[in-house]
């Protein structure tokens, strides 16, 4: 029978247990978890990534800033808005709401983030750390991804896990935390992308199959074998005369043909999607609470 994995569900539940812990904190401490959100220019995606996450900080009883800069902000002006938060001991994470305008190195900008409060755990050292297997913060969606297999019982161990996509946010963290030899992990892992000659070919064999590609249901039923499960990461428009907006959301996987023969299956939205950030936010309490020398 197939299991439709929740996780808005999971996500409620990780953000009460926050908030629970932040009020605790706070008692302790008299201080605050603190992130701050970094939005240059106007994409109006990215304007509503950036305020819910700031207002799920609010609602566990974060604090939370957000910056606000010009789409012609040079290199030079956001670095110094950086090195502003870096320095600034009432902020435990900094986020820089991906893409950048096309004047802006994105690498330079990550590497001048503190390690200490790459809550997305896109710099290199926190890449590096996830790739040796070390305790660090890692990549949100990934992270995610994890946490619901994890909730689920899904064993990872000694299953193939075929992930479809190499991007440095998804493919590639989600790939290399899945192959390291610890609970919740130590699975045989492929990873696929657009030089495979036939995807399909790869996509059957998996136990687990993580989609992180960007196309819509681009994976069908005849790609995958009964029983595997499916973590859809995607997240694409299309139109939809019967939606007042004019479109609907779906993933990456044909959901409504494929769930049938999938033990467990992520909904998009309403999978993948709110345990991002759950993630931000387990990430931003666990920088406070470094800084703080508390467990
Ligand atoms: P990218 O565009 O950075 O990467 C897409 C990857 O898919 C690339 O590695 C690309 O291969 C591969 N790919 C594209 N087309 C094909 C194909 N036809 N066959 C095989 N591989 C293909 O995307 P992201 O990883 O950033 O995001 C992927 C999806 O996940 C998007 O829909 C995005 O919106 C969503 N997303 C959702 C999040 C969430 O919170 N739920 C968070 C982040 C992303 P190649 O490298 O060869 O070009």
């Amino acid at each position: 029978m197939t299991q439709i994995i929740d996780g808005k569900f999971v996500a409620s539940q990780i953000r009460n247990s926050l908030k629970e812990e932040a009020e605790n904190l706070l008692k302790l401490t008299g201080k605050k978890p603190g992130l701050a959100a970094i939005l240059v220019g106007d994409n109006s995606a990215s304007k509503i990534y950036v305020n819910s996450k700031s207002k799920a900080c609010n609602e566990v009883g974060f604090y939370s800033v957000v910056k606000i800069m010009e789409s012609n902000t040079n290199e030079e002006e956001l670095l110094k808005v950086i090195e502003t938060f870096n320095s600034d001991d009432g902020i435990d994470g900094i986020l820089v709401q991906l893409p950048l305008p096309k004047q802006i190195d994105e690498d330079k900008i990550i590497e001048a983030i503190s390690p200490n409060k790459d809550v997305d755990g896109f710099h290199p050292v926190s890449f590096g750390k996830l790739v040796i297997g070390k305790e660090t913060f890692y990549p949100c969606t990934p992270f995610g991804i994890i946490e619901l297999l994890k909730y689920y019982k899904i064993n990872t161990k000694g299953k193939h896990v075929v992930v479809v996509g190499r991007s440095n946010i998804v493919g590639k963290p989600i790939a290399n935390m899945l192959v390291q030899k610890k609970d919740g992990a130590n699975a045989i892992v492929t990873i696929c992308h657009t030089a495979a000659p036939d995807i399909a070919f790869y996509t059957k064999q998996a136990d687990i199959l993580i989609a992180a590609v960007g196309k819509a249901n681009m994976i069908t039923k005849d790609m995958v074998k009964d029983g595997v499960v499916i973590i859809d990461v995607g997240i694409n428009r299309i139109d939809d005369v019967n939606s007042a907006k004019g479109y609907k959301v779906v993933g990456d996987v044909d959901f409504e043909n494929i769930k049938e023969k999938t033990s467990f299956i992520t909904p998009v939205p309403g999978g993948v999607g709110p345990m991002t950030i759950a993630m931000l936010l387990i990430n931003t309490l666990k920088s406070f609470k470094q800084k703080m020398n508390l467990k």
